[in-house]
């Protein structure tokens, strides 16, 4: 798809809007998710905006138990869609990797554990375009993200432009189940070994890797991004 192709959506397009668009745009659509803030409001918005394709979770074997647990509610919750987990039933000590890889070299653990299991799940399926959660007050590395991002596999990112107040009162009004670890200060939530959580003033993604030079897995950003 080009960037012509692309509807003249603004800053203040509802989510609802951008999402019907790409639900008619792309049969075949698909949406990644690992049941972060963003991705539970995602999902509510997808639904209430007619998708009703698969939603893809890549088990890394190092989940928190309340990651799985939200995973569980949604699917629940949420029986007109079609919840996916790769590798489901990963561990620590399946061989995938050295167990203790996530310190010695999280940039090759994350891409043994995620992003080459979504890799194989996205060729596979062939998907032309993906639906992401992820929003502009995330992280400085996500402050230009637009609606669309073309390409050969289009990314459309709904939420861009809402800000993490605007996340959580969506969720409030409409109970949506958030995982508790948010409450607690896991803003965002990956693997245990690598979150903590987030100090005040930090933004939502400083307890991802901290303090080792890392600020994403690698399936949005990098050479093997989706
Ligand atoms: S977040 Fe940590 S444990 Fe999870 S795949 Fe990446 S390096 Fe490994």
């Amino acid at each position: 798809m080009s960037a012509a192709a692309v509807p003249a959506f603004t800053p203040e397009t509802d989510p609802l809007d951008v999402i019907r668009w790409a639900v008619a745009e792309f049969p075949g659509l698909r949406m990644p998710s690992a049941f972060n803030l963003n991705g539970v409001i995602l999902l509510d918005l997808a639904v209430r905006a007619g998708y009703r394709g698969k939603v893809v979770f890549v088990d890394t074997g190092f989940h928190f138990p309340e990651t799985l647990a939200t995973r569980d509610r949604l699917a629940a919750r949420y029986p007109e869609l079609s919840f996916v987990t790769v590798n489901a039933g990963a561990h620590p000590d399946d061989g995938l990797t050295a167990p203790d890889l996530y310190a010695a070299d999280p940039d090759a653990c994350c891409a043994a554990r995620k992003v080459q299991p979504l890799q194989a799940y996205l060729k596979a399926h062939n998907p032309p375009a993906l639906l992401n959660a992820r929003s502009r007050d995330q992280a400085s590395t996500r402050a230009d993200i637009p609606f669309v991002e073309p390409g050969a596999r289009v990314k459309v990112n709904p939420l861009a432009h809402w800000t993490r107040e605007r996340l959580e009162a969506y969720a409030r009004e409409h109970d949506l189940p958030v995982s508790p670890l948010y409450f607690s200060g896991f803003l965002s939530v990956g693997c245990w070994p690598c979150t903590r959580a987030v100090r005040p003033g930090e933004d939502a993604r400083a307890g991802r890797w901290a303090g080792r030079g890392k600020t994403e897995c690698g399936l949005w950003a990098g050479e093997a991004r989706l």
